[in-house]
């Protein structure tokens, strides 16, 4: 076990403007996790305030997906009691934003159940996805964002000149973990997706997910791997088991887990926005501050893609709870 010294050390590193080598942050997943999440607030509050980025999604387009990504509901590889439907249309998309920007979301990201949304393939439903960002960039005040799986580069920059300025497309998982979670295509695929997005300008929010059989130093990888694609912001999910998917016996991570997890993000990550996500209500219940005193300023509000979240209210007073509030620390583009 390292000591308390080293992590002293490494938050005077961090605090300093330093960067964790990934040597160093191996051997923080080693440290005492309390002094390790006390340094990560520390750090957390030092570099980025205590603004709390929200934002919001839909699942615009939902399940029969060929890809088989052991986590996710949506898989038609998987039995599971999904909805299915193809891409909503344009009107709903704008509906689901208003209401995300009425609960106080600073951005709101169009999620499509699909190995890629494809132009060639589909024509009519990439037109769809354009009209939806350029009539919520035209209707709304909200920033819009969309999770629209491997894209080219003509889509990518069709959706740029559409007013699209953000992308997520998670990595889910360490490197060499990533085999045990998806078959159908690898981690090269999801991180050329990213690089994609980035070349045509937009702000890439690119995330894992916790307990998914992985361990410590699994995550840490992770977040190396995050780093050096230089993600602008990065979401943490925690599995909420889904009957039917490969996962569904999984048994929960620990609390202490999810917030060592999260400290040695903001560790390795010390000016992005880390955002906790899907599975927090179910895998924290009352503990959900807790992970934002553990490095975390962002939250995704509202529902998720397959399961329900917790009211925007209650998301409110959890936050002012912590000393934190609600705030665009992403800033608008
Ligand atoms: S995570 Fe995305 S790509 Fe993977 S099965 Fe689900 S919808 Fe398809």
């Amino acid at each position: 076990m390292v000591d308390e010294t080293f992590v002293t050390e490494m938050n005077e590193k961090a605090l300093g403007g330093g960067r964790v080598s990934d040597e160093e942050a191996y051997r923080l997943a080693d440290a005492p996790v309390e002094a390790v999440v006390e340094a990560a607030d520390e750090i957390r509050e030092r570099n980025m305030g205590d603004g709390v980025d929200t934002c919001s999604i839909v699942n615009a387009k939902s399940g029969g997906c060929a890809e088989d990504c052991g986590f996710c509901a949506q898989s038609a590889h998987f039995d599971t009691e999904v909805d299915r439907y193809g891409y909503l249309e344009p009107d709903e998309i704008l509906d689901a934003a208003k209401r995300a920007e009425a609960d106080g979301a600073n951005r709101f990201g169009i999620v499509v159940a699909e190995r890629g949304i494809n132009k060639e393939k589909r024509p009519e439903e990439f037109e769809k996805v354009l009209e939806s960002v350029r009539r919520i960039r035209d209707e709304t005040g909200i920033e819009p964002d969309a999770s629209l799986g491997l894209i080219t580069e003509e889509e990518a920059e069709e959706l740029v000149e559409a007013g699209l300025k953000h992308f997520n497309h998670n990595i889910e998982t360490a490197p060499s973990f990533f085999d045990n979670v998806v078959t159908t295509h690898d981690f090269e695929d999801r991180v050329r997706a990213i690089e994609v997005a980035q070349d045509a300008g937009m702000r890439v929010c690119a995330g894992v997910i916790f307990g998914m059989g992985e361990d410590t130093e699994h995550r840490v990888e992770a977040a190396l791997a995050l780093r050096d694609i230089d993600v602008d912001t990065v979401p943490v999910n925690v599995l909420n088991p889904v009957p039917g998917t490969p996962f569904e016996d999984y048994s929960k991570i620990t609390v202490e887990e999810i917030l060592q997890g999260v400290a040695l993000y903001r560790f390795i990550m010390p000016e992005k926005v880390i955002r906790l996500t899907g599975g927090r209500e179910k895998n924290l219940k009352d503990r959900q501050g807790e992970v934002l005193r553990a490095g975390a300023n962002g939250l995704l509000i509202g529902d998720y893609l397959t399961t329900e979240g917790q009211e925007a209210d209650r998301d409110e007073e959890m936050i002012e709870s912590v000393g934190m509030e609600i705030q665009d620390v992403e800033g608008k583009t």
